[in-house]
């Protein structure tokens, strides 16, 4: 019986000043904070240098593992050291190429013509080509999204503010997305008290992962007590199956006892 899903993410923090010790990688707490709270579980964080050969081997081994989402930043500026729009070209064995819609969003948010638009723009505006793009609120790099095997990446500028303005936009919409889970609840009712009910319910719930049950003393009648069963599963289907095979394995522990079920 499946599990609700949890999203797996592994974080790659990238630049050379990192791993130097010039500058902490403050942008690897903040996501692991925000990434918790969201309900995601952070599997591994990886601090890179700007070198490709180690950039390269480190996203591939995060889409190998088969997270669900890989969080990277750092590498997106305009400087001749920031490899990780090549190094994800690479992984993905494609080209890159100018993305239109933010070449137009700096011109429009500069003021200039395409002729003056500078070879620093241009590069942070290269993308690998099956990338998605976000532009920025905060800065000019954008968020780069692609999909490598099960593996979703969310690539992120590496100046804090520009990065949290980024994930807070996109990238945690997507990962709550992902976190949907289905549930289906159903109440019975039983001629028993709770003492009597509740190794009952306790061996559904360790029985079925996913599942809550609970007998509502306050509730009960003369005769009988309501007991609620909430499946929880990553579709409609699977929650519905868990909730039946549950409530039979229930009923027929209260029917061993000599006691009676009604729905
Ligand atoms: P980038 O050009 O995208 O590599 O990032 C530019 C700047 O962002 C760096 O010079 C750092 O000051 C800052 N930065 C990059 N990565 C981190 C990080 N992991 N934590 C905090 N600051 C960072
Ligand atoms: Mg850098």
């Amino acid at each position: 019986m499946a599990d609700p899903r949890v999203p797996t993410v592994q974080i790659v923090a990238i630049g050379t000043e990192l791993v130097l010790g010039r500058i902490q990688d403050t942008n690897s707490f903040w996501l692991s904070q925000q990434l918790t709270d969201l309900g995601a579980e952070v599997r591994r964080i990886t601090v890179l240098p700007d070198i490709l050969e180690e950039v390269i081997p480190a996203l591939q081994g995060a889409a190998d593992d088969g997270v669900d989402f890989v969080v990277v930043t750092g590498g997106l500026g305009p400087t001749p050291d920031d490899l990780t729009v090549e190094a994800l070209a690479r992984l993905l064995g494609e080209g890159t190429y100018e993305d239109r819609s933010l070449l137009e969003d700096y011109m429009r948010r500069r003021q200039i013509d395409e002729d003056e638009l500078s070879p620093g723009l241009r590069k942070m505006a290269t993308v690998p080509e099956s990338a998605v793009v976000w532009a920025s609120p905060a800065g000019w790099a954008p968020c780069i999204q692609i999909k490598r095997l099960e593996t979703t990446f969310f690539v992120l500028p590496g100046p804090p503010r520009e990065m949290e303005a980024l994930f807070d936009r996109y990238v945690a919409t997507a990962i709550s997305e992902s976190l949907e889970i289905k549930s289906a609840a159903r109440r019975v009712f039983v001629n028993m008290s709770e003492s009597e009910c509740s190794p009952l319910i306790e061996e559904a719930m360790e029985r079925f992962p996913g599942l809550y049950a609970k007998g509502y003393v306050a509730l009960r009648s003369d005769t009988h007590m309501p007991v609620d069963f909430v499946a929880r599963a990553a579709s409609d289907r699977e929650a519905r199956r868990m909730l039946s095979d549950a409530i039979d394995l229930f009923s027929a522990g209260v029917k061993g006892l000599g006691k009676d079920i009604h729905y």
